[in-house]
């Protein structure tokens, strides 16, 4: 048996972050119901937050048949303001609202949502108990909407005949790991500190004693996840999620309704496609089918045609960025 250990093959191997970040499909249907398919929404896990990504129509009932409890929401993207992307909010406001919640929670989304939430509730005499922060999202330029310590989130202008954007989210750079049995026996801790964070070790006259290349790997690679909603082909989308690991784009049609979609501002499974090959994405997931089509291998097999590492996004499959 090889000992991989000896001939260094084993620091070929990338080494792969334990911090979780995975999407969950709670809707992959466009504007009409139809059983099996429901109104967009997704639920994004990082580390322990939870960010809601649009929230159609019975978006908490498909969080909990998710078992995922809507109090450990934090930050809700709404990306447009048609109704299959966000007539499931006002429902799930209440009931954070009537269940006792008092956490901030923070939305964003495109000006207006905030009207249409403060008419909702002022005609109704309610009031909220608990603080929810609105920030506006600029349509016109990617703007950075929330930096955490791990993730950033930034916004992606999208071409859909209203204000609507999509959202990136992107890993911070993970520090260096340290090779400890490289390292001598007895070692300042501040030396394990400095070469922590990537750098060479110094003596007062300047001389490297330690240098970061020779005692650390990098850490795991950064992820990302990018969610562009509905949208007309745009090719201004590809600098924004050029190389990222995953990609989910809207597809509400395919080939035969090609100029349909430009007229009404969605996008084909074989233009996603084009995105996820042009952009070098690493993988691709495709949604917002329209209800006029009764199967969805179509759409795979188009998307699949120029970008062969294409999934169908389906209702409470997970996919791991
Ligand atoms: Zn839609
Ligand atoms: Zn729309």
């Amino acid at each position: 048996m090889k000992d991989l250990s000896q001939n260094g093959n084993l620091s070929a191997v990338e080494p792969v972050s334990s911090i979780p970040f995975a999407v969950t499909i709670l809707g992959s249907g466009s504007a009409t119901p139809t059983l099996d398919r429901h109104q967009t929404a997704q639920l994004l896990q990082y580390n322990s937050d939870y960010f809601l990504i649009d929230c159609g129509e019975a978006t908490q009932y498909r969080l909990i048949e998710q078992r995922a409890r809507p109090s450990r929401l934090k930050y809700i993207f709404i990306s447009h303001l048609h109704g299959d992307h966000y007539f499931g909010l006002m429902p799930l406001l209440s009931s954070l609202n009537m269940g006792g919640r008092t956490e901030p929670l923070y939305l964003f989304g495109p000006r207006g949502l905030d009207e249409v939430i403060t008419t909702t509730f002022r005609v109704s005499d309610g009031k909220f108990f608990f603080p929810l922060h609105f920030q506006a999202i600029e349509v016109d330029k990617p703007t950075l909407l929330l930096d955490l310590p791990g993730l950033t989130v930034e916004s992606i202008p999208l071409d859909h005949g209203i204000a609507c954007t999509g959202f990136l989210f992107r890993e911070k750079p993970h520090k260096p790991r340290l090779l400890r049995e490289k390292l001598p026996t007895e070692v300042p801790i501040e030396v394990l500190k400095t070469l922590k964070e990537g750098q060479d070790v110094t003596n007062e006259t300047g001389e490297i004693t330690y240098a970061a290349a020779d005692y650390t790997a990098p850490g795991p690679a950064a992820r990302s996840y990018a969610y562009c909603s509905d949208t007309r082909y745009n090719e201004r989308i590809l600098t924004q999620i050029k190389g990222i690991d995953l990609l989910y784009h809207e597809a509400t049609f395919r080939d035969d309704n090609a100029g349909r979609a430009s007229e009404v501002h969605h996008t084909t499974a074989r233009q996603a496609g084009t995105l996820a090959e042009k952009a070098r994405v690493k993988r691709l997931l495709i949604g917002h089918f329209s209800s006029r089509y009764k199967t969805y291998e179509g759409f795979l097999a188009e998307a699949q045609d120029v970008f062969p590492n294409t999934e169908l996004a389906v209702e409470g499959h997970q996919f791991a960025v």
